[in-house]
């Protein structure tokens, strides 16, 4: 295992190499200046969200929602604060399906809310339907 990881700065897209050790201390982006993890998640359109996905080292939870779904609304505030809890070991990134159609249909997005948790470039979990904080953070951790 490396002791360095790629982390994808979800300001700039820069992509900063953060000791393992570090990645718990808030670190910051090289290049922008600002925190990695910002302890909230960002919305990113396609090509940003695949850039994540496919060079950051760390998992990458996506909660995909548009903004006519009652319970995506509903889940939004479990999903901000799950980003406090999880940040450092997952990058929490939110996509509007609705902005993103392609993006979701790259992913076989069929319902919503959904969330995907992805690892080294590769799907490795998904749930659909709203869930609050708890639940949505022990789903996570089951997949890290
Ligand atoms: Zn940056």
């Amino acid at each position: 295992m490396s002791d360095t990881s790629h982390i994808v700065c979800p300001h700039c897209d820069g992509v900063n190499r953060v000791p393992s050790g570090k990645l718990a201390q808030n670190p910051k982006c090289g290049k922008c200046h600002q925190p990695l993890f910002p302890g909230r998640p960002l919305s990113l359109d396609q090509a940003r969200c695949n850039r994540q996905i496919e060079r950051s080292d760390i998992p990458i939870l996506v909660d995909f929602w548009a903004p006519w779904c009652g319970p995506c609304k509903m889940m939004a505030p479990a999903f901000e604060q799950a980003a406090s809890q999880l940040e450092a070991q997952v990058t929490l990134i939110k996509v509007n399906t609705e902005e993103n159609q392609g993006l979701a249909a790259q992913y076989g997005i069929r319902s919503i809310p959904t969330l995907v948790m992805f690892r080294g470039g590769r799907e490795v979990g998904r749930v659909s339907g709203a869930m609050d904080t708890a639940g949505l953070v022990a789903w996570a951790r089951q997949h890290l």
